[in-house]
Formats: structure tokens, sequence, C-alpha cells
């Protein structure tokens, strides 16, 4: 029997392209060792990112206009939105596919090896596997805990220097969401690093922080820790989600960019446009300047950043295929930088490769 597709990997990527080629009328074969396991983490995203025909159901909660600190306050005109994971797993519902519970360990053309032995065909072949971990690439950790939701404002990302780290030591921030009901998360967070900070480090930050700001723990809050690769994965029509170069390197995020785009490669088309591609070489040499900058200038980035326009702030974190938006929020944000960050900036940016350069000026000409 050969499937229009098989899906490998059944995370948010994986799941919401099967529920999606479903959707579309195809025949779905999806592999993933434990496909009804649900996802433990707590997924974030932006309202405006996410896609119509995704249950309203999956979003546990809805801020309006969370705040940001880098040196100073700053209100993100926009709604962010805390997912209901499980909720979420049930609505990327796969009733329909033939779902199979197996390791996939080799992708040949038109077929699928698995573990136990057997080989499965299918028409279209979608690795959605996630990024296995690797000392080469820059990651994302995070250390959290879970209170009663009083405890604090919604922060999208706090870099106030309350935590108790050295003034030259790797910056993290504290991101702080409600669960819905009474819960809270509480998350002291390095954006992204080669080698990120350890869960420990950041632990110790964030009780030192929540200390200070009168916020005492007992100890016995549920906790989550996070880490994840936010380089890796490769464009392509064959792979999606983080396997497909999903992840925005610079806040670590894809599962709404994920499910924004399963309708098109359900649909058979390339979520990899030219300007898609081009979004990215600029996303990922923005990673390199964060991870250039000197801690003590984060602050001073973030401030530039948020003091945006909300519309180039969209751009930058969300544009996928807005090429001239996230130029336009790059260039401004370098515009708004004190002169010794921008020639950091600017060193990290001319390092985008020249054929990525062409690509972006032909995009952005045609
Ligand atoms: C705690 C935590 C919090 C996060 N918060 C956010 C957030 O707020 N917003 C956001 O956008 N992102 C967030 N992320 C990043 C998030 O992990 C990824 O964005 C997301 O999980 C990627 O989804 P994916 O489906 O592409 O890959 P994965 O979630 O990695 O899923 C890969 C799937 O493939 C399966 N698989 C692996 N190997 C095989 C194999 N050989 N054969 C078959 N199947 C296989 C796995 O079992 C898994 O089900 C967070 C990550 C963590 C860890």
């Amino acid at each position: 029997m050969t499937a229009d597709v098989i899906v490998c990997g059944l995370g948010p990527a994986g799941r919401a392209l099967a529920h999606r080629c479903l959707a579309h009328g195809l025949s779905v074969t999806a592999i993933d060792p434990f496909p009804d396991r649900y996802w433990t983490a707590t997924y974030g995203a932006w309202e405006d990112e996410l896609p119509g025909w995704l249950d309203p159901a999956a979003v546990a909660v809805a801020v309006d206009r969370p705040t940001a600190w880098g040196s100073d306050s700053h209100r993100i005109e926009r709604r962010y939105t805390v997912l209901d994971t499980m909720r979420l797993h049930d609505c990327l519902g796969v009733d329909g596919a033939r779902v199979i519970a197996d390791r996939v360990i080799g992708i040949d053309r038109g077929s699928v090896r698995l573990r136990s032995g057997a080989q499965v065909r299918g028409a279209r072949i979608i690795d959605a596997r996630g990024i296995g971990r690797s000392p080469a690439l820059a990651e994302q950790t995070a250390y959290g805990v879970i209170v009663a939701a009083d405890r604090s404002e919604t922060l999208f990302m706090d870099w106030r220097p309350d935590n108790g780290a050295h003034p030259d030591a790797p910056p993290s921030f504290l991101y702080a969401v409600p669960l819905g009901g009474d819960a809270m998360l509480l998350e002291e967070t390095c954006l992204a690093g080669r080698p990120a900070l350890d869960g420990a480090v950041l632990q110790d930050r964030l009780e030192h922080r929540l200390r200070s700001r009168g916020i005492e723990l007992s100890g016995s809050e549920p906790v989550e820790r996070v880490r994840f690769p936010v380089q890796g994965g490769r464009p392509g029509r064959s792979r999606f989600g983080a396997a497909g170069g999903f992840t925005h390197p610079a806040t670590g995020y894809s599962v709404a960019a994920a499910l924004a785009a399963a309708d098109t490669v359900a649909a058979g088309a390339s979520a990899w446009p030219v300007t898609a591609r081009a979004v990215r070489a600029l996303r990922i040499a923005g990673l390199r300047a964060l991870l250039d900058l000197p801690p003590v200038d984060i602050r001073l980035f973030f401030d530039a950043f948020f003091a945006l326009p909300p519309e180039l702030q969209h751009a930058y974190l969300s544009g996928r295929t807005d090429l001239r938006g996230t130029v336009d929020a790059m260039r401004t944000l370098f515009a708004g930088l004190p002169p010794r960050l921008r020639r950091r900036i600017a060193a990290a940016t001319l390092r985008i490769p020249l054929r990525s350069q062409l690509r972006m000026a032909s995009a952005i000409i045609g």
C-alpha cells in the first residue's frame, strides 16, 4: 500500500501536517516511536500567527500587550497566546491516518525503513523528526517553575539585571506567562548560547531574581526544563517543522510557523519560496549578532528592538516569508543602536554567504 504522504515524526509540526493532509483528503501514514504521547513543553505563540483552521480550544490563555524589559519597559502591541499543550495535541487529530509506532531509521526515494525491519511506501515523504542535539548547534535553555497566577505580570522578556548574574556572564531573561486557571510559568531563559547556560545556573538565577522581587518559592513547585537547538534543520520540500529549518534562530519559536505552513505543504506547494530562504539567512545573521554581543549590551539591543514600530517587530519575529519587512526591521533596528553595537552587528551581517545575498537582492528587486 502506498500512502499519498508519509509523515516521519509526530511532534507539533508532524502532527499538524498529518492533520492537514487528512483534511485535504490525502491518505497519510504517520510514524513516531510514541505516536500518542502528549507533549510536555509549554508552547507560546503570537495570536496572529495561528492559522484560522486551528480550534480556538488549543489556546489556553491570550494576553493583550505583554511587557518586555531591556533597560526600560516596553508594551508589545500584539496579543500573545499560551497554548494548552494537551488540547493542541488533541485538536491535531490524526484519525484516518495509518499510525505506526516505530522509529524511522532511513528515508529512501519513495520508502521509509523502520527499526522493526518494516518498510513503508509513500508518494511523498516528509521528515518532521525535529533536530538532534549537537555541541556545534546553539541551543536555548531555560529553567521554570509553575506558581500561582497572581505572582507576576506577563513578561515576554525581562532582561533586568536582578538575577544575580555577573555583568560579564552570559545573560538570561525572565519569561513569565499565565498558563490558564490559577497557574503561571516563571522561567529564566538563555535565549541562545553555544554552549547555552546550564539548567543549574538558570535555577540559581531564577531563585535570586524572584527573591529580589519578594517572591519566595517553597521548593515544591512543578518545574519545566528547556533545552533545544535553535539552529539546524534544512529547508526543503521533504522536511518540516524544526527538521525543516522552521525554528526562528533568534527566538527558538517554530510551532506557530509550522501550524501556519501545514496547509501549504499539505497542498503540495513549497514552504520555502525564495523570500523565505532569504529571510532565513537574515535571521541566522541576527542570531550570530546576538551571540557576538557583549552581555552588558543585550539590554540596549532589546530596548532598540522593542522600540521598533509594531509592524516591524511583527515582520522580524513572524514574517517567515516577509523579506521586505525583515530587511526594514533590521535596518531600522540597526539605525537605533549605539555605534559600537552597530559595528558588531554589521560584522555579523556581512558574513551572510554571497549566494544568500544575491538571493535577497533578486527577491527584493523582483
Ligand atoms: C520546554 C520547551 C518549551 C518550548 N517552548 C516553545 C514555545 O513557546 N514556542 C515555540 O514555538 N517553540 C517552543 N519550543 C521549541 C519546540 O520544541 C519546538 O519548536 C517544537 O517542539 C518543534 O516541533 P517539531 O514537531 O518540529 O519537532 P519535535 O517536537 O522535536 O518532534 C519530533 C518528533 O519526531 C519524533 N521522532 C524523533 N526521531 C524519530 C524517528 N527516528 N522516527 C520517528 N519519529 C521520530 C519524536 O518522537 C517527536 O515526536 C520549546 C521547546 C521546549 C523543549
